[in-house]
């Protein structure tokens, strides 16, 4: 069989081709017959537009349909996909131009004038526009051509998607996923999860990241069963619509704004199977209240979009709070040693001061890791070992029995007064005081201490917060060098589209705090 990740899909299409892929709550549903008839033509449309195997097409579109059947298209031709996220400006998108050199840019209407000057600056051939009522130049050009029904034979090695990372760390970067690292990621997570034939997902993430757009839609292609597909998450919407689903996957916010909603309980998720989340650390919290609710316990499990999904809770057997669960079959995952706590100078300071067990940076190997950063290749070259293995930048502990937890970013690590100090851990004291919603704990420069720890509460409005409450609290708990120099109370934490906490800006807010 052809290596095109498209093939691959296309042997999985269900009997009966009138069968839905989308279902819309207006109706507005797509069958698999129609999905591979508009695939062809859109195939059409791009190659027309002299769009050749190799080069890139960059979209930043509403979730709609047509954006599904563009993604699709762009694989059938063995052209690479390069979704953007939504919320960039033109002033942004001038860096993924510059860098992506894309042959294609396809737009919303009411960013063409924006873009015009951007595409042109960076001398992208074709700018299209696609709105999210099935109009604009995309279709236009999609209505007149004529379909392109071969899949190109491509090499398990090319390219089929560019997603630039969500730039949590600092500027994003283009990691270059092949038809391969897909196709793995796909046939490995429809095992694992369990999908069954009448297995219907509810989707409302973006479909501009890897959660969106490869976990969700390949489990449901590779299952040839159908999805609800929603434009944006809306608890409302979703209280209509998990009754009618059976696995439903979101980013951990999705689970604290149903539980929001006063009526969403037991009787709502009767039929829901399998409540999946990922994308950022599900609160120990939300997961017990969760389970409290409906009796369901969320399967939590980690990945990057330079991998995929790397480990996952499993199906049947525990389901561990705080943990990520196992490496998924043939992926290896293991610990570097460069982050492991070293002897402490610090008579006073004893062991148990530190996290149990071995900790370091998370590295990984298998089928599922990208080729690279395009057109960075020193930038992917450091993020390699020696051997072969990417280095996640994520800091974790494996247990005996190779469960994975993951304790936060390399990045987000606190040396202070040469101390390892690890966020999460002072994050998890905070949040079990009383009165206390979130928190991000965070590094600021020190004259004295190399880096002070700094602690940024968010209120659940119960209680009157303040400094001495929270510090009377963490004394007994936390070891003296790692409790917070300052504490400030703030309305909410800034978070990006995919619900993570951006610390980076936190760290800018409070930069000059000591100097
Ligand atoms: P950038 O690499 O540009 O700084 P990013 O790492 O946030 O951005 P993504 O690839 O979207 O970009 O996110 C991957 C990261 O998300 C992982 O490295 C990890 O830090 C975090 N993550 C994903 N799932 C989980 C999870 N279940 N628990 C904890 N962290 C998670
Ligand atoms: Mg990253």
């Amino acid at each position: 069989m052809s290596k095109n990740l498209y093939a691959l899909f296309q042997s999985r299409f269900p009997d009966d081709m009138s069968s839905d892929f989308i279902k819309s709550p207006d109706g507005n549903n797509l069958s698999y017959g129609e999905l591979d008839r508009q695939t062809a033509q859109m195939a059409g449309a791009l190659s027309s537009l002299g769009v050749v195997a190799g080069e890139r097409v960059a979209v930043q579109v509403e979730k709609t349909i047509e954006a599904v059947i563009l993604y699709l298209a762009c694989l059938r031709i063995g052209a690479i996909y390069l979704p953007l996220n939504t919320a960039y400006t033109a002033d942004e998108l001038d860096y993924f131009m510059g860098n992506a050199q894309p042959h294609v840019m396809v737009c919303t209407p009411e960013k063409y004038k924006q873009l015009k000057a951007v595409t042109k600056q960076n001398s992208v051939p074709h700018l299209l526009t696609l709105s999210n009522q099935k109009t604009g130049s995309l279709i236009d050009q999609f209505e007149q051509a004529l379909p392109h029904n071969e899949i190109k034979d491509v090499s398990g090695d090319d390219i089929a998607a560019i997603l630039y990372t969500s730039g949590t760390t600092g500027r994003s970067k283009g990691a270059m996923l092949t038809h391969d690292n897909l196709a793995s990621n796909a046939t490995v997570l429809h095992k694992y999860w369990g999908w069954a034939p009448d297995d219907i997902l509810l989707h409302a993430l973006p479909i501009f990241h890897v959660h969106g757009l490869f976990v969700a839609i390949h489990c449901v292609l590779m299952n040839g069963s159908g999805m609800w597909f929603l434009p944006r998450f809306d608890a409302k919407e979703m209280i209509n619509l998990i009754p009618k689903s059976t696995v439903m996957m979101g980013v951990p916010t999705f689970y604290t704004r149903l539980l929001d909603q006063p009526d969403f309980n037991d009787v709502t998720c009767q039929n829901i199977r399998l409540f999946i989340s990922g994308s950022a650390p599900l609160l120990e919290d939300t997961f017990m209240q969760f389970s409290k609710r409906t009796g369901m316990t969320i399967l939590e499990r980690y990945g990057m979009t330079e991998a995929g999904m790397i480990t996952s809770n499993p199906l049947d057997g525990d389901r561990i709070a705080g943990t990520v669960g196992y490496p998924l079959p043939g992926i290896e995952a293991r610990l570097s040693k460069n982050t492991t706590i070293e002897d402490t100078p610090d008579p006073n300071i004893t062991d148990d001061d530190t996290i149990d067990g071995d900790i370091g940076i998370l590295e990984i190997k298998g089928p599922n890791v990208f080729k690279g950063y395009w057109k960075m290749p020193e930038k992917t070259a450091e993020e390699f070992t020696e051997d072969g293995y990417f280095i996640t930048g994520d800091i974790a502990t494996i247990s005996a029995d190779n469960r994975v937890a993951i304790v936060g970013r390399a990045k987000d690590l606190i040396i202070s007064g040469g101390y390892n100090v690890y966020p999460k851990e002072i994050e998890q004291a905070i949040d079990t005081i009383d009165g206390v919603k979130e928190s991000a704990v965070i590094g600021v420069q020190h004259p004295d201490f190399g880096e002070a720890v700094v602690a940024v509460i968010i209120g659940d409005n119960t209680r009157d917060l303040h400094e001495d409450y929270i510090l009377d609290h963490l004394k007994v708990q936390l070891a003296r060098f790692k409790q917070p120099k300052s504490t400030f109370f703030i309305d909410e934490l800034p978070r990006n589209t995919m619900g993570k906490v951006q610390k980076n800006l936190l760290r800018q807010s409070y930069a000059n705090l000591y100097s």
